[in-house]
């Protein structure tokens, strides 16, 4: 299928031209359909597979075209790790290079310089925030984050969150989101421990499963 064929919206389709992708993945074919008609989701997905341009271009795509508040944070990614937050921060600055859309990583285990920056980032008026939990929860404790405006959750790579132990920090953070936010959960595999995290924060999930 091709990316035209979806009801993206033409900045992101220029984006993805310049970037020279022509065909959606298996997963995106599935998912951005779902994800542009308001769906929350439960995935199964491997890394290689497009999963992260399978939720990032049907979120920029609504924060470009519809009616998001510019000056909040309009969504919230969640990642295991540093690096994961980069990768994908690097992605959603090659998707949104025709849009007015702005991206700040938020992780740990670094000097205060970068704490000043994350902040910052959200000060100016970050869009999506790109996070991994335990530093997400410290900005929200210092009240240098505010997620009363959230309107897209997404759990990039769960079960490895869950093995690292942050079951706990994803609740807290996910207690902060508006209850009528859409979730989107993504795992590379489904343990029990998965299904129930998804049984307590998804409201009827579509199932991919590829
Ligand atoms: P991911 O599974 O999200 O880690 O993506 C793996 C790699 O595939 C990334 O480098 C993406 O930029 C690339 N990619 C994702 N979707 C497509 C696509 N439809 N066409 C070509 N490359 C893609």
């Amino acid at each position: 299928m091709r990316f035209d064929e979806f009801n993206l919206c033409n900045e992101v389709l220029d984006g993805l031209d310049a970037m020279n992708f022509e065909k959606a993945t298996p997963i995106q074919e599935v998912a951005i359909p779902a994800i542009l008609d308001g769906e929350d989701i439960l995935a199964c997905a491997q890394t290689g597979t497009g999963k992260t341009a399978a939720y990032v271009l049907p979120v920029i795509s609504q924060l470009q075209e519809g009616n998001y508040p510019h000056n909040a944070v309009n969504a919230v990614i969640m990642t295991p790790t540093r690096e994961l937050a980069q990768q994908i921060d690097q992605q959603i600055e090659g998707f949104s290079y025709f849009l007015d859309i702005s991206a700040v990583p938020i992780y740990g285990g670094t000097d205060g310089i970068v704490w000043e920056q994350q902040k910052r980032g959200m000060e100016m008026g970050a869009d999506i925030l790109i996070a991994t939990p335990g530093r997400l929860l410290s900005h929200l404790n210092m009240l240098s984050a505010d997620l009363s405006q959230v309107s897209f959750f997404i759990l990039d790579e769960a079960d490895r969150m869950l093995d690292m132990g942050f079951y706990d920090d994803i609740m807290q953070v996910f207690k902060e989101l508006p209850k009528t936010c859409q979730i989107l959960m993504f795992s590379a595999t489904m343990p029990d421990k998965i299904k129930q995290l998804a049984q307590n924060i998804l409201k009827k999930p579509r199932m991919i499963e590829l």
